[in-house]
């Protein structure tokens, strides 16, 4: 669906697609350039060719399945890929694409800083956002136009607004958590315009005078909801997902504390978004920070237990998992740790400590 997505893309609009590698990056300016960013989260299930094999088992799926899915042609619908610097696996595999790959299209690392905002880190990022689009206006044939920059990063902004107020209320929501995740992950690939009306679909389907959906609230903190069997076992077995902190998903939704100044330097005000975003490890460090945003998620959200779900050999967010435990268990509140790869299923394994948690979960509340 997605190929025939870019290529209609192509041949409708002359719009040229760029892969883009987890998690975080300004789409604002790909959009600006009339750029559609196709996100590449694996894609889940087996590799899909012998590539994979070039890398040690020890280097998590997501970048072991990329690889494979790029050398083995999957991805020749695109113009080119971009490869934020998420982490050294990420960064290893944009060299490892075109050295073992075969991958021959235009490549581009978006060096993102890491750490607490400093004068020299914002000085440095704000350099890698025009790096950034000085290599899409070679690709596209176009500079950057900044009125057009400044309209994108306002339609990025609607889009986020209208995000965090669905997830917000997802409890009224008609739907199960995989209609709901499956419409709000096609952000990864539509057209952000073509997205914001869907959301507002979705915005619309709240029923705000309706009881809150019945079953055990849980709050998610991880990586990528995949697989997304994982939404259908927790419904299944009698509880959803209130509040999420997926880097995927809920983790990427920007609500600053004070809006940008979106009629000075767009750059500037895409330097403030970033630092406005909620606390990744793929971006910051500080696990103080992070712990504290999300034990005010799980009180401000109701939720009875936490599930934290990680892919296998994920450097980043192994780091949080010791201080992500401790200071839930310092709150009494129930946790589960989930390694999942990043298959299309889910094993028997996982669903049966699914079911027992939500079921030890909904035998604490009732109590
Ligand atoms: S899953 Fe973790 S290690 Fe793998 S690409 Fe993502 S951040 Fe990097």
């Amino acid at each position: 669906m997605r190929k025939a997505y870019v290529a209609r893309q192509r041949e409708a609009l002359g719009r040229k697609s760029v892969a883009v590698l987890p998690v975080h990056y300004p789409k604002e300016i790909l959009t600006a350039m009339d750029v559609l960013a196709v996100e590449l989260w694996g894609p889940p299930g087996s590799p899909r060719g012998p590539e994979a094999g070039r890398l040690q088992t020890y280097v998590c799926a997501v970048v072991r399945n990329a690889l494979a899915f790029m050398a083995g042609g999957h991805a020749d619908v695109v113009d080119a890929a971009l490869f934020p610097h998420t982490c050294d696996s990420v960064q290893g595999l944009a060299t490892l694409v075109t050295d073992f790959g075969g991958w021959s299209k235009p490549s581009f690392v978006f060096q993102h800083p890491k750490g607490p905002t400093r004068a020299s880190a914002r000085k440095f990022l704000i350099a890698e956002l025009r790096a950034l689009a000085a290599w899409l206006g070679t690709l596209t044939g176009r500079p950057l136009d900044v009125e057009a920059l400044r309209r994108a990063i306002r339609l990025h902004r609607a889009i986020d607004e209208t995000k965090a107020r669905v997830l917000a209320r997802r409890e009224r929501l008609p739907l199960s958590d995989r209609e709901l995740y499956e419409a709000l992950r096609r952000g990864e690939w539509l057209w952000p315009e073509e997205h914001l009306d869907e959301l507002r679909e979705l915005e619309g389907k709240l029923a705000l005078d309706a009881p809150p959906r019945a079953g055990v609230p849980l709050m998610v903190t991880g990586y990528v909801p995949e697989p997304m069997a994982l939404l259908d076992a927790l419904d299944d077995a009698g509880a959803y997902v209130v509040r999420d902190d997926w880097a995927a998903v809920g983790r990427r939704v920007v609500v600053p504390r004070c809006a940008p100044d979106l009629d000075g330097d767009p750059f500037e005000a895409l330097a403030t978004l970033y630092y406005e975003a909620p606390e990744c490890p793929t971006r910051s460090l500080d696990q103080e920070a992070r712990t504290r945003r999300l034990l005010s998620l799980y009180d401000e959200s109701g939720a009875r237990g936490v599930i934290v779900h990680e892919p296998k050999f994920c450097e980043p967010e192994a780091f949080d998992v010791p201080a992500i435990k401790r200071a839930f268990a310092e709150r009494g509140a129930p946790l589960l740790y989930l390694e999942t790869e990043l298959e299309t299923e889910l094993s028997g394994q996982t669903t049966t400590r699914l079911e027992a948690f939500v079921e030890m979960v909904g035998a604490r509340r009732a109590a």
